[in-house]
């Protein structure tokens, strides 16, 4: 479903119809000559333009719920390209058949719109702010959840603009008005009424009128009879452009008074446009710090019951609107961020809980539920607590089952725990310590939700953008490996823990090395009991392990999660998946898989080490394709 819009040749970005209808002026508006813009008022949406009998015409495509485009009523298409196509054969609703399409001029880059110039720093500054997070942290939830921040900014930045009053009176927007700069198309917007419904106030010849913007049942909002947006701020820019049944087009925005002013913005909304961004403080705001402070859902609930809950919580409140405007904002932001979780950061990063220099937990500040989170080759994994200098946090608990007390047991552990220690990532499970005590006991932060092919074995209802983003995030966490030049050599779905339905983290390092700085892989001196399944072949046949070993098994992994925690090469022996790999062949897409990421399985399985992409180039094929789908 990934397309590549932004680099047609006939896309022109954020402009307007009337540049739209001058380039097609200029193609000499033959009958069927089109291009496509990206919608000024839907997000995610585009337009296309047509001429037919020298006239323009024009044609919003909306970005459905389930990733599809489509014209208002018209069938459903993988991208706005398929759209096109479709089109230069089938008119079906459009004035007539899509006959060229017209090329931006040369030097002509697609229009970048005033919010996209902006976007990128807010969210930066949101995300700072919100989780304050600093640095990598910081760079890794941008990257991971950038789609999900957009969405977030992109219904609650009106809040930042100097035009947004807030819920102010109207008498007192008439008094702002009139007793301000007094220019024509001086503006301002107010929140009305329990029903997320707002105001626009223009001053025009001394008098101010005041236009009620409806929000209707999908959620859009419009002046009666006008043309309906996503968001405010696509309101105001497109009435600042063209007055549209208003007496005349938006010009200055009003500025708050001081009382209402505490998150002031840009100076003007053309501002928009310049380099540095408003200064904004996320977290002096009523929304973003409710959202801040809202407990986001655990994974596997439904939204609609969080949504439920935040409206059942908004009956206590008076300013049930806000209420309204907050189940927005999470709407929007879909779900629980991994930043939302205390496993995003480490444990130790509160300066009150320094690290002890030998990692070593006192069995006292330890205490085992009786839940089992799982077991493996070395004995159980348990829930527990430990108890911290100031707080306490959930834990998992690897114990040792080691009843004849043999020491290569404990070195193993150990040199495991030395692994981990090393690592320190949000999408890597962080080892907290070693306590020596009735056991030996390895202390790990917790990712409850367990192995990502159990979990999609019994959640199939999940989609393949939330797969996507769980995959993503695998990658991300492989690419810091790789970085930091240690081969994982077990990366396998069953060792991907998921802490929510979003949040993924790379666990068990029980066979990871660091691989020295003057080689580019480990050399095994026997084969011993290896996942061969997960294996690339330089692994089987030479002992030879690499990040790019790992970006082999990073495909079978894949694999995993597109066919829901299948098994791979189901009901065959390893010997006979080594040839089947020998002879060429690889495993069948699974049915759900998109065919993109099928291809990108194919690249992780390349034979030849020296051809087969590094994780640097994995995470970024997953990032962009990612992004696409989840804009
Ligand atoms: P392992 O010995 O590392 O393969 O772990 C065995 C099982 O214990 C895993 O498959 C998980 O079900 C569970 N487990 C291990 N580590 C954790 C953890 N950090 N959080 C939650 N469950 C875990």
């Amino acid at each position: 479903m990934a397309d590549n819009t932004n680099q047609l040749p006939y896309f022109f970005g954020n402009i307007t119809r009337e540049e739209a209808e001058d380039y097609l002026k200029q193609g000499g508006s033959s009958d069927g000559l089109y291009l496509l813009r990206q919608s000024r008022s839907y997000l995610g949406g585009y337009a296309l333009s047509v001429s037919h009998g020298r006239k323009p015409y024009h044609y919003t495509i909306e970005r459905e719920l389930s990733g599809t485009y489509a014209i208002a009523g018209g069938i459903s298409h993988n991208s706005p390209v398929e759209l096109c196509n479709y089109h230069t054969y089938e008119s079906s609703g459009l004035v007539c058949l899509l006959k060229k399409s017209f090329s931006r001029p040369s030097g002509v880059q697609p229009k970048i719109g005033p919010f996209e110039d902006l976007k990128e720093n807010l969210i930066r500054e949101y995300v700072q702010q919100t989780w304050n997070l600093r640095g990598e942290a910081l760079e890794q939830a941008f990257i991971s959840q950038k789609p999900q921040l957009e969405k977030l900014i992109a219904t609650t930045a009106h809040e930042k603009m100097p035009w947004f009053h807030g819920s102010i009176l109207r008498e007192e927007s008439e008094q702002l008005l009139l007793n301000g700069v007094k220019s024509n198309g001086t503006f301002l917007i107010r929140e009305r009424d329990n029903n997320g419904s707002y105001a626009l106030c223009l001053l025009h010849d001394r008098k101010v009128s005041h236009y009620r913007i409806d929000r209707d049942k999908t959620g859009k909002l419009s002046i009666p009879e006008g043309k309906k947006f996503d968001t405010l701020w696509q309101l105001v820019e497109h009435y600042s452009y063209k007055p549209d049944g208003l007496l005349r087009v938006l010009t200055n925005p009003c500025p708050r008074s001081s009382a209402n002013s505490s998150a002031a913005g840009a100076t003007s909304f053309r501002d928009f446009g310049l380099p540095s961004p408003p200064t904004v403080n996320w977290s002096a705001n009523g929304i973003i710090s409710r959202i801040k402070s809202y407990s986001f859902p655990k994974a596997g609930c439904k939204k609609t019951t969080n949504i439920e809950r935040t409206r059942s919580l908004s009956k206590a409140n008076p300013n049930v609107y806000k209420e309204r405007q907050a189940d927005r904002a999470i709407e929007a932001s879909l779900y629980s961020m991994p930043m939302d979780t205390d496993v995003y950061r480490g444990i130790y990063e509160d300066p009150d809980e320094l690290r002890a220099q030998t990692v070593k937990i006192q069995r006292e500040q330890l205490s085992l539920d009786d839940v089992e989170l799982g077991s493996g080759n070395f004995g159980t994994v348990k829930k527990g607590t430990l108890k911290m200098t100031k707080t306490e946090r959930k834990v998992a608990i690897k114990i040792l089952k080691n009843e004849g007390n043999d020491p290569s047991i404990q070195e193993e552990l150990l040199r495991e725990a030395t692994v981990m220690q090393q690592l320190d990532n949000p999408y890597i499970v962080r080892m907290i310590g070693i306590c020596e005590a009735e056991f030996w006991m390895l202390v790990m932060e917790l990712a409850e939700l367990g192995p990502l092919n159990k979990f999609l074995t019994k959640n199939r209802n999940i989609s393949e953008k939330n797969v996507t983003e769980l995959v993503h995030q695998v990658s991300m966490g492989m690419k810091y490996l790789e970085e930091k030049n240690f081969v994982h050599r077990d990366l396998a779905a069953r060792n991907v823990l998921l802490v929510t339905q979003h949040y993924a983290k790379i666990s068990d390092f029980g066979l990871s090395k660091a691989i020295g700085s003057d080689e580019n892989y480990y050399k095994a001196k026997s084969c011993g009991k290896w996942p061969v399944k997960w294996y690339a072949p330089e692994c089987i046949n030479f002992y030879k392990f690499s990040s790019k070993s790992d970006v082999w098994s990073f495909g079978v992994l894949m694999w995993e999660a597109y066919s829901y925690g299948q098994k791979p090469y189901k009901g065959m022996k390893g010997a006979d998946v080594s040839q089947m790999i020998e002879s060429g062949n690889r495993m069948e897409s699974p049915p759900r898989c998109p065919p993109e990421l099928y291809d990108l399985m194919k690249l992780c399985w390349t034979y030849k080490v020296e051809d087969r992409p590094s994780f640097v180039n994995v995470e970024l094929k997953l990032r962009n394709y990612y992004y696409d789908i989840a804009q």
